[in-house]
């Protein structure tokens, strides 16, 4: 066994940090409190590759792994998830293409998303179904050469913004559920309908409630086979959990090194608050279970790479403890500052808010216990 990370992971991880400290700290809060998607800060992110880590380097992308990728998320994540939400979203909309897209998709969409030209979203959820997403209703009909993608999706990361959307939709009969959906490329054009929808927490990301009101898509557009849409969304789901773990590391990371500090300094009926048992406790349970969070994600990352299916289960294992631990946290992070947590003069009600999500995105705790279930009976589903 080795635990040590490699010099290049060592190398990855302090560029991403100092990037993130410079570039994207100083805007973090602005960000959150316009809660409008930085194009600016993203054109950053273009320019060091963020958005195509995992795109391969044959269509312009970092070709990162899924280690690697951990690492650029829990870095962006320290110093503002929302920003480290922006690469990640993109990270996911490229997976079902480059995973189970043509040629002809890879090289205009992969490539686009790499150079900046497009920024895309993943359409899954609908006003219907969240976490039954083999319910969902929007349909995609066969007419001569085309489909007609007629159906509302909600909650879209870079909704607002994007330029294509990944939209799941129902090829087959609604009895069907999950067996019966394909996986579309959809280019935003005047059928295309978005409303903003304002969130508590990782703002700014653009998310939206996205129609489609009776889109023409080529057939060409099709990812993978059709009816195999469902697979195409948990596949690149069951990849993401990973990086939603990642930011919820990230987000814990900062709540402890800024609790830490603040426990030195303030003083409380004269003595410093690290003084204080009940400030110890919280303390050294923050770093005893952010250690946890890594060694679960990391090694989910690890089998992932290494293509072992044990990765879906230690997926879910590490989302699932990286949210719930990030809520508490960032909870008692707040605890730690008193009144100056609470105000939004600090950053740490922002990580509280920022942590919630890490609970409810990419599948929420319920839906983790349920693929944990079944991953223990031995039914792995990708
Ligand atoms: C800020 C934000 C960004 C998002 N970005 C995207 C995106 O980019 N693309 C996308 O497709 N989606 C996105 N989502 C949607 C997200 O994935 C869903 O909100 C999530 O999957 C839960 O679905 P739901 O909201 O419909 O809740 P529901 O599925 O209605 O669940 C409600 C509650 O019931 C519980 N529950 C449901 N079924 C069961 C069960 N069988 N047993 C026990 N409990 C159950 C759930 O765990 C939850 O607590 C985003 C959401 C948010 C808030």
């Amino acid at each position: 066994m080795n635990f040590e990370f490699e010099t290049k992971h060592k190398v990855l991880r302090k560029a991403v940090r100092e990037f993130a400290e410079e570039e994207i700290k100083p805007y973090a809060r602005e960000i959150d409190e316009r809660d409008e998607y930085p194009l600016e800060i993203y054109k950053k992110l273009v320019k060091m590759g963020y958005p195509a880590v995992r795109i391969p380097e044959k269509y312009g992308g970092l070709g990162f792994n899924v280690l690697d990728t951990v690492i650029v998320g829990e870095e962006m994540a320290r110093v503002s998830c929302s920003v480290g939400l922006l690469s990640g979203i993109e990270a996911l909309t490229s997976l079902p293409i480059t995973l189970f897209g043509s040629e002809e998709q890879k090289e205009k969409y992969l490539t686009g998303i790499a150079k900046g030209k497009f920024i895309g979203a993943f359409a899954l959820t609908e006003p219907c179904c969240g976490s039954d997403a083999g319910s969902i209703q929007t349909k995609a009909v066969e007419q001569g050469d085309e489909y007609v993608i007629e159906g509302t999706k909600t909650f879209i990361s870079a909704g607002l913004v994007a330029d294509f959307f990944v939209v799941f939709a129902r090829t087959g009969k609604v009895e069907d559920k999950h067996r019966g959906i394909s996986a579309f490329i959809v280019e935003r054009d005047e059928n295309v309908e978005t409303r903003k929808v304002p969130v508590m927490g990782f703002r700014g990301t653009g998310t939206a409630e996205v129609t489609f009101k009776g889109c023409h898509v080529p057939k060409e557009n099709l990812i993978g086979e059709k009816n195999e849409g469902f697979s195409v969304a948990m596949f690149s789901l069951d990849e993401s959990r990973i990086y939603a773990s990642s930011a919820g590391i990230g987000l814990s990371q900062a709540a402890y090194e800024e609790s830490l500090k603040y426990a030195k300094q303030r003083v409380a009926f004269g003595k410093p608050l690290i003084k204080r048992q009940a400030i110890q406790r919280m303390l050294t349970d923050m770093a005893m279970d952010i250690e946890i969070m890594r060694l679960l994600t990391y090694k989910a990352a690890w089998l992932k790479d290494k293509g072992d299916l044990e990765y879906v289960k230690l997926a879910s294992m590490a989302k699932l403890y990286s949210a719930m631990k990030t809520v508490e946290i960032t909870r008692n992070a707040i605890q730690i500052f008193g009144g100056y947590g609470y105000s939004r003069e600090n950053n740490l009600e922002r990580y509280y808010r920022d942590a919630k999500l890490v609970e409810i995105g990419e599948g929420t705790n319920e839906v983790q216990r349920y693929i944990l279930m079944k991953s223990l009976l031995g039914k792995i589903f990708i």
